[in-house]
């Protein structure tokens, strides 16, 4: 199953997204709840993918992020690798979806990098999850984010809330499918203005994404629609205004955002 969340003269529909003649189409749609149903949806006729106004697919309550899960990663920022995953927040607020703006807040940062993330749509109500409990009944789905970052705030704060918090910070789509699958190895890429600066599988992760569950819901309760962002691969660097960064990954495809300057 492949969906979206698109804009629409009615609002915000999710879509359903099947292959139809080779072309990625919105088959059938539905409003309302934080996840679709398509065993409610109504039929359309068949719009394609590429002329949907495309929203970031999911309002979660919560953003929940994975920091150096890759070791090159780990070891280009000059970290440690992790003895267990590191985890932090990003507010709901950071959201944009694919084509909005990343705005560099000038006043605060002067290096803003980007870092392209598998992402996790939780399905299902989850807690306290046990070493021997399986975690796909609780995965919805799988999209992309750009974990934008403030990377001098994040050296000079100990915690990271700014430097991963403003507004514009939190890039996520294009859609949501779940036809991959992470323990085999998806590709993440990112390119900025085209040029590749991250390609790495997610089998080289530290802590796939099972461990990544579990170890969460041990600390707090994860709902329908929260997102999960699994850590970026080396390669990691900065956007300056004008710059178009684009996020790709195997399966769910391509979300670029271009770059502009704020206060
Ligand atoms: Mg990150």
């Amino acid at each position: 199953m492949k969906y979206c969340r698109f804009a629409s003269t009615d609002g915000p529909q999710f879509g359903l997204i099947e292959t139809v003649a080779g072309v990625q189409q919105i088959t059938q749609t539905m409003t309302g709840g934080v996840l679709p149903d398509f065993s409610k949806a109504k039929k359309i006729s068949l719009q394609p993918l590429s002329s949907a106004k495309l929203l970031y697919p999911v309002e979660p309550s919560k953003i929940v992020c994975v920091g150096r899960n890759y070791s090159e990663h780990a070891k280009e920022l000059g970290n440690e690798i992790p003895k267990e995953p590191l985890i932090f927040l990003k507010p709901p607020s950071s959201l944009i979806s694919p084509g909005e703006k990343i705005v560099r807040p000038r006043r605060f940062s002067q290096r803003v990098e980007f870092e392209g993330e598998l992402t996790v749509v939780i399905g299902k109500r989850c807690r306290n999850l046990e070493p021997n409990d399986d975690v796909h009944p609780y995965i919805f789905g799988y999209t992309a984010a750009n974990d934008v970052t403030a990377r001098d705030l994040q050296k000079k704060d100990p915690q990271w809330t700014r430097a991963k918090g403003f507004d514009t910070f939190c890039p996520v789509g294009p859609i949501v499918t779940d036809e991959i699958d992470p323990w085999k190895g998806v590709r993440v890429e990112s390119r900025v203005n085209g040029e590749v600066k991250q390609s790495e599988s997610t089998l080289a992760f530290i802590f796939p994404v099972d461990i990544v569950l579990r170890f969460i819901s041990q600390v707090m309760t994860l709902l329908p629609g929260d997102l999960v962002l699994t850590g970026t691969p080396a390669g990691v660097g900065p956007l300056v205004a004008g710059d178009e960064v684009t996020i790709s990954i195997e399966g769910i495809g391509a979300m670029s955002n271009p770059v502009v300057d704020g206060d």
